[in-house]
C-alpha cells in the first residue's frame, strides 16, 4: 500500500516523505507552555488525545519542541519518524508546528508517515479585515475569528472600528461616541435597529487573547469621510453642525468631518490618544482611513475654504491631503506607523512611515502608482478588491479567482511589500454564520497566497484544500461548500452579481441629490462670500 501523503493548507515550503510510519494511540507533548495546551485544546482533532508527558500510556506520537533563533521568525521545521515528532521554530513558529501537525492528525487515522517539513510564510503581514462597524460583532465571536486566523496561519485582524452606521469603541473622551454613534434606527434589510460597541476592556480581552495566538490588532477610525456615527454624536464636528442620524443604509455619505474647524483636528488627535493607549504593544499600526470622502460640504464651507487657503491648497481634494498629514504626523508621533487607503488625495502629502493599502483603481491609484508611492514610504498592505474582498457574492470573486491573487506585486522591493488582506466589508453581513459562508473557502486560497507564495497551481489547492476544509468543519466553521455556489457557471455567477447588485438599490442617492441642494441653497452664498 503507497504511504499516506498529507494535504496541507497553506501548502508547507518542503515536505519530503520516508519510508516507514509511526503507530500511535495518544500524542505526548513535552514542552507545557501555551502552544501546547493551544494544541491539546483547540487545534488538535477530535478523535485524538493529547497529553502531557508521564501521563501517557501504550504508543504514542512524543513531540518534543524547541526554539532556534537562528530561524526567521515565524519559521519552522517538523521531522516525524519512529514514534517522535521533532520541531524547531523561530521565535513566533511554534504555534505554525502545531497548526500543521493538527492537519496532519485529522488525516492520520492511528498512523503518521514519516515526513520532514520545513516552512516559513512568503509575506509578513498576512491579515484578515473584519468590519464591525456595519454589524457589530460581539467580542466573542471576534475571538471565534482569531482562532481561525491561526489555522489558515493569518497574523493580523485589521478592525474597521468606525463608520457612517457604527462607532464601535468606547469612547472616554467623547462618550457621545459610543453612546448615540454606535446605535442605528434599523438596517438596510429586516428593517430593524442595531446597536453595539466594544468596552475597552473587552477591546483589551480580545487583544491579549489574539497577542497570545500572534496576532497582531489593527484599529481603524476612518476619516474624515465615513464619520456619519461621529456626526450624530457631535454634529458640531462636520461643517455646518447639521444634525443627522447615524446612516442607516450603506452608501457613500456626504456629510464628513469639517477639516478647517481646529476642533476637529482635536477631537480626530484625542481619540487617537486613546485608541494608541489602548492598543500599544499589540500593534504597529493605526490605520486612518481616508477614502470615499466626498467634497460638496467642503467646497462650501467658510472654515474649510479659509484653511485651505491659508495654507496654499489649490482644491478641496489637496485639503484632504493636508487633513490626513496632520493626522498621519499625530500617529507618527504617538509611536505608530499609520495606514491609509490608497486614494490619490493624499499622495505627496503622507509622511514616509506611511504604509499604503492598496483596494482599488477608481478615483484612487492604480496598482503601479501605489507600489511606487509605497515603496518610497512605509510599505503596502495589498488587498485589490478584484481578489481578496471575500464579502462580494462567488460571481465576482470564485474561489479559483481569489486564487490569482497575488500579495506582493512586481517590482516592489521585498522590505516594502508588506503582504495582504482579505476584506470582509460588512453591509451584506449581519451575522456570524454569513460571515463564514462568505469567508470560507476563499480565506483558505488567499492565506495559501500570502503564506506560501504564488507558485500553487489551482488544481493542486483545490485538491488540498478538501481536507482542510473538512478539518475546519469539525472545528465549527462551517463555510460555502456547494462548488456549484464558489465556482459558479457564468449563468449562476451572473445571477448572483444581479441579487448583489438589486439589494444595493434605495433611495439613497436620491435623497443625496435633494440633500445637497438644500445645503447649497442654505450655505453656498456664505462659502464663496469667505473664499473670495
Ligand atoms: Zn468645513
Amino acid at each position: 500500500m503507497p504511504m499516506k501523503r498529507y494535504d496541507i493548507v497553506p501548502a508547507p515550503s518542503t515536505v519530503r516523505y520516508g519510508e516507514g510510519k509511526s503507530v500511535f494511540s495518544a500524542v505526548v507533548v513535552e514542552r507545557d507552555g501555551f502552544e501546547e495546551r493551544y494544541f491539546a485544546q483547540t487545534l488538535a482533532p477530535g478523535n485524538v488525545r493529547v497529553v502531557r508527558a508521564g501521563e501517557e500510556s501504550g504508543q504514542t506520537l512524543f513531540v518534543a519542541a524547541r526554539e532556534d533563533r537562528s530561524m526567521p521568525d515565524e519559521a519552522y521545521s517538523l521531522a516525524v519518524k519512529g514514534g517522535r515528532a521533532e520541531i524547531v521554530f523561530g521565535k513566533r513558529g511554534l504555534l505554525y508546528a502545531y497548526v500543521t501537525l493538527s492537519q496532519i492528525l485529522a488525516q492520520s487515522d492511528g498512523a503518521v508517515t514519516d515526513a520532514e517539513i520545513e516552512d516559513r510564510p512568503y509575506c509578513g503581514y498576512r491579515g484578515l479585515m473584519l468590519d464591525s462597524a456595519r454589524y457589530f460583532i460581539p467580542a466573542d465571536d471576534v475571538r471565534k475569528i482569531a482562532d481561525l486566523c491561526v489555522m489558515h496561519k493569518l497574523n493580523a485582524i485589521h478592525m474597521h472600528l468606525t463608520d457612517d452606521q457604527g462607532w464601535r469603541l468606547e469612547s472616554d473622551a467623547y462618550p457621545r461616541l459610543h453612546r448615540v454613534g454606535s446605535r442605528r434606527s434599523h438596517t438596510n434589510f429586516g428593517c430593524r435597529p442595531h446597536e453595539g460597541y466594544y468596552t475597552k476592556a473587552e477591546m483589551r480581552s480580545i487583544l491579549r487573547y489574539c497577542a497570545e495566538r500572534n496576532i497582531e490588532v489593527v484599529p481603524e477610525i476612518d476619516m474624515p469621510g465615513h464619520m456619519r456615527a461621529a456626526l450624530a454624536a457631535y454634529p458640531e464636528l462636520g461643517c455646518f453642525g447639521r444634525k443627522l442620524p447615524v446612516a442607516t443604509h450603506s452608501g457613500v455619505k456626504h456629510d464628513i468631518l469639517c477639516a478647517g474647524k481646529d476642533e476637529v483636528y482635536s477631537f480626530v488627535f484625542r481619540v487617537l490618544d486613546e485608541v494608541a493607549e489602548l492598543f500599544r504593544g499589540y500593534t504597529r499600526y493605526i490605520h486612518i482611513g481616508g477614502d470615499e470622502a466626498p467634497k460638496m460640504r467642503w467646497d462650501i464651507c467658510p472654515a474649510c475654504r479659509r484653511k485651505a487657503k491659508e495654507e496654499g491648497l489649490k482644491d478641496s481634494e489637496q485639503l484632504q491631503g493636508f487633513f490626513m498629514k496632520k493626522v498621519a504626523e499625530h500617529v507618527c508621533g504617538l509611536g505608530f506607523a499609520p495606514v491609509v487607503w490608497n486614494e490619490k488625495c493624499m499622495e505627496g502629502f503622507m509622511p514616509e512611515q506611511t504604509v499604503w493599502q492598496y483596494w482599488h483603481t477608481d478615483g484612487g491609484m492604480d496598482e503601479k502608482g501605489t507600489a511606487a508611492t509605497a515603496a518610497a514610504g512605509g510599505g503596502m498592505i495589498n488587498s485589490d478588491s478584484a481578489y481578496a474582498y471575500v464579502d462580494l457574492p462567488y460571481g465576482t470573486i470564485s474561489l479559483e479567482k481569489s486564487y490569482k491573487f497575488t500579495p506582493k506585486l512586481p517590482g516592489m522591493p521585498e522590505e516594502k511589500a508588506l503582504g495582504g488582506e482579505l476584506e470582509l466589508w460588512g453591509e451584506y453581513i449581519p451575522d456570524y454564520k454569513t460571515l463564514l459562508k462568505r469567508c470560507l473557502p476563499r480565506s483558505c486560497a488567499l492565506a495559501e497566497r500570502m503564506w506560501s507564495g504564488t507558485d500553487g497551481d489551482y488544481a493542486g489547492f483545490a485538491k488540498r484544500s478538501v481536507a482542510f476544509v473538512s478539518y475546519l468543519s469539525s472545528k465549527g466553521y462551517d463555510g460555502e461548500k456547494r462548488k456549484a455556489v464558489y465556482d459558479p457557471s457564468a449563468l449562476r455567477g451572473s445571477l448572483q452579481k444581479l441579487w448583489f447588485e438589486r439589494r444595493q438599490l434605495h433611495w439613497e442617492g436620491l435623497h443625496n441629490l435633494i440633500d445637497d441642494a438644500k445645503v447649497k441653497k442654505q450655505h453656498g452664498t456664505e462659502g464663496s462670500a469667505a473664499g473670495d
